[in-house]
């Protein structure tokens, strides 16, 4: 038997991904709470605001599918989101706070 990914789909607060969501692209990573760049995907908490980071995000999960699947060994209690979704999401709630 070959274990493969499965996207699934689940309703999240936003919000809630927000403040414990770390953002990984080629850069390094973003802390989506308080957006500090350059942390490292190994980290369990931001530097700089001490979030926990309970989700990651990909920005390019293809190119970094050995990192996800080394992270789902090492951490496995970490919730991989997907990146288009919540930067969807956030987009209309930007949208929407801009026409309060
Ligand atoms: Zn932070």
């Amino acid at each position: 038997m070959s274990e493969k990914f499965i996207r699934i789909y689940k309703k999240f607060y936003i919000d809630e991904i927000k403040a414990h969501l770390l953002i990984y692209g080629d850069l390094g990573g973003n802390c989506a709470a308080c957006h500090k760049m350059g942390i490292p995907l190994e980290a369990t908490r931001c530097p700089e605001c001490a979030a926990e980071f309970k989700y990651i995000a990909f920005r390019n999960p293809r190119v970094h599918m050995p990192k996800i699947l080394r992270l789902q060994e090492e951490r496995p209690e970490i919730l991989i989101i997907d990146h288009e979704d919540y930067s969807r999401h956030t987009g209309e709630q930007k949208a929407r706070d801009f026409l309060k």
